[in-house]
């Protein structure tokens, strides 16, 4: 069986698409990072955190998950009350902000245009998603952020997309992690109050309980 890298390629040419996005981009911006982001966070993590895909301007600009677009304020200042961080988090990758037993990545690794990834694009990336997870040896609780981020971990974990319920704070079972659903802390969920910070920290704090749960309960 051949094994994944779970961290593309700088280069992956796997969508044309994005590609095609990041090849553009890359021209506007020649500072910028333009390419899939990187896993971020502490490789004996017991939390997973998957997003949808990087902002172009956020992780697509500086190379870090969640790091300098609007979502990451309200991620990272959550992970920081829980204990997930340490540091401060100053939407840089310099800020020297440590994430402690927890990971962030993302479902599809490549800025899509206007945050909307295809189908094929979600399916193209998910081996390194699977090989993302497999790669975490402790993990026990994954949260995904947002309906097309819990699909694609169902998926990457071998089951139907429907073997879970969807909504905020939705929980399941899977492949022997927990898995808890969140809205997306993007800024439209946000601004319209689809989801409050008290709602996101619920969702962190009940990621909190079951890893302090003794084991095989
Ligand atoms: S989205 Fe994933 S599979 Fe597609 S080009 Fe980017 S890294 Fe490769």
């Amino acid at each position: 069986m051949s094994r994944i890298d779970p961290e593309p390629p700088r280069d992956c040419p796997i969508c044309p698409r994005l590609v095609a996005y990041r090849g553009a981009n890359r021209a506007q911006h020649p500072d910028w990072w333009n390419g899939p982001a990187p896993s971020f966070g502490d490789p004996a993590a017991r939390l997973l955190i998957v997003g949808l895909a990087p902002g172009r301007t956020g992780a697509n600009r500086t190379g870090r998950p969640f790091t300098g677009d609007f979502a990451g304020v309200l991620l990272y200042e959550t992970l920081l009350k829980f204990g997930f961080a340490a540091g401060r988090y100053e939407a840089r990758p310099e800020d020297g902000l440590r994430l402690v037993d927890c990971m962030i990545t993302n479902a599809v690794r490549c800025a899509p245009p206007g945050n909307r990834p295809e189908t094929a694009e979600e399916a193209a990336c998910r081996p390194f998603l699977a090989a993302r997870i497999a790669a975490l040896p402790r993990l026990k609780v994954i949260v995904t952020l947002g309906d097309v981020a819990r699909r694609n971990v169902l998926k990457a974990l071998g089951l139907k997309a429907s073997a879970g319920v969807g909504g905020h704070g939705a929980r399941c079972e899977a492949a022997g992690y927990a898995l808890i659903n969140s809205y997306h802390c993007s800024r439209l969920n946000t601004n319209t109050g689809r989801l409050t910070p008290a709602m996101f920290e619920a969702v962190f704090e009940a990621a909190r309980g079951l890893l302090e749960q003794p084991s095989g309960q």
